[in-house]
This record gives structure tokens, C-alpha cells and sequence, in this order.
């Protein structure tokens, strides 16, 4: 895909953030993974829906930006993934309703739905607060995201990795409803929790879920 059609990509999956109610004014970022280390991400505090492609940021390789606007404030977040996970082509994060509600009591999701496997485990874990756009958020984001694509972050919002855009835009969006469905059950009382059994047989059969990808 040319340069200019990456970015087309990109603007299009942060405005479809916005017009699925995971983000809403100018709350969160999406990047997506160029080569030799390099990443494209949206802009900071800027609408999605009055960007052009034009105003998505390129990171090289050392964390320089370039380009004509100021990359996202959490660009550290999305840099750090890209290193440590190569499974990572893109990244999406928001401050959805429901995944924020939960963020903000700073606890894991736990096994009370079998789809809580799709993020690669038992659970999805809330990362420690951290001040947003510092090493710090990064350094607590990548820790909960240990064997997993997805992460709340406390008081704050949630943090998925994705193979490619679609991908991430997909689990954002499923994180984000099973969230919903937490809160809804928690509201008459506690959900009966799968078994550790229960879930290593979701997570292995999530490996061959779905249509074959080449
Ligand atoms: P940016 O507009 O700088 O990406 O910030 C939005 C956000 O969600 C910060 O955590
Ligand atoms: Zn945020």
C-alpha cells in the first residue's frame, strides 16, 4: 500500500472509533506499523473528522517524529508495543463508556464470558494509573498486556493490539461490548465465572476461529 493510502487507512479507522462510540471530542489515537521500525499515528487533539490524511505522523525508527503536526501524546505507548510485540500491526486506543466505567474501579475483567479468550487469556488486566503521554503509562500498559492484545488502563481508558486495523478496530469493539455486558451482570449480583479448564479450551479453539488467513 502506498504511503498516502496507509494514512487514508488509518484516518478512516479513528473516525470509525468515533462513529462506533468508542471515542467521542478528541479522545484517543490509532497507529498503525510501517517498516524498519517505524510507525504512522494520528495526530494530538486533533477532531478525526476534520483531519486529512495529511495530518497522520510519522515516527521513524529513534522516536523522531515527521511531519506537519504534532504526534499523539501517546505515542510512546504505541512505539514501545510495536518493540516488544511483533504480533503488533496496529494499535487502537479509545475511552469507550463501559471499558472506562471498569478502568476506573482499576481491576481485571475476569472469565465471566467466554469471549474474555479472544484477548489471549483468563482475563483482561487494568494497567496502574499513570499520568496519560508518559514513559511511565507505557511502561505499565506494556505489563498488562503480557500474553495478551488487550489492556484497561486505570481511570483512563483501554489499549488493544491488533494484526492490522480492521483487527484492532474488531477487538476494540468486542472488548468494549463485553465490557458492556460486565456491568450489566454485575448489576444483579455476580456472574458465575468460567473455570480455568473452560478457558484454556476457548483460547485453543480461538486459534483456529474464523475464516483461514494467508
Ligand atoms: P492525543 O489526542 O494526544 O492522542 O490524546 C488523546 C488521549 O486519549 C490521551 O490519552
Ligand atoms: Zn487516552
Amino acid at each position: 500500500m502506498s504511503g498516502s493510502g496507509r494514512a487514508e487507512r488509518l484516518l478512516e479507522t479513528a473516525r470509525e472509533m468515533n462513529l462506533q462510540g468508542l471515542n467521542r471530542g478528541t479522545a484517543g489515537n490509532a497507529s498503525v506499523r510501517l517498516a524498519d521500525g517505524a510507525m504512522l499515528i494520528t495526530p494530538s487533539g486533533l477532531r478525526f473528522d476534520r483531519c486529512e490524511p495529511g495530518d497522520m505522523v510519522v515516527i521513524d525508527a529513534d522516536g523522531h517524529a515527521e511531519g506537519a503536526r504534532k504526534a499523539s501524546s501517546e505515542w510512546r505507548i504505541h512505539f514501545d508495543i510495536y518493540r516488544a510485540r511483533p504480533d503488533a500491526g496496529a494499535i487502537l486506543h479509545a475511552h469507550p463508556p463501559y471499558a472506562t466505567a471498569l478502568a476506573c474501579h482499576r481491576r481485571p475483567i475476569p472469565p465471566f464470558h467466554y469471549m474474555i479468550a479472544r484477548f489471549g487469556g483468563a482475563d483482561v488486566r487494568c494497567a496502574a494509573y499513570h499520568t496519560f503521554g508518559t514513559q511511565a503509562l507505557s511502561d505499565a500498559t506494556l505489563d498488562a498486556l503480557r500474553d495478551r492484545s488487550a489492556c484497561l488502563l486505570a481511570n483512563h481508558g483501554m489499549v488493544v493490539v491488533g494484526r492490522d486495523l480492521d483487527h484492532g478496530l474488531a477487538l476494540a469493539i468486542e472488548l468494549e461490548a463485553l465490557c458492556q455486558h460486565y456491568l450489566l451482570s454485575r448489576q444483579i449480583g455476580r456472574p458465575v465465572l468460567l473455570d480455568g479448564t473452560e478457558m484454556n479450551e476457548v483460547v485453543a479453539r480461538f486459534g483456529s476461529y474464523g475464516q483461514a488467513r494467508d
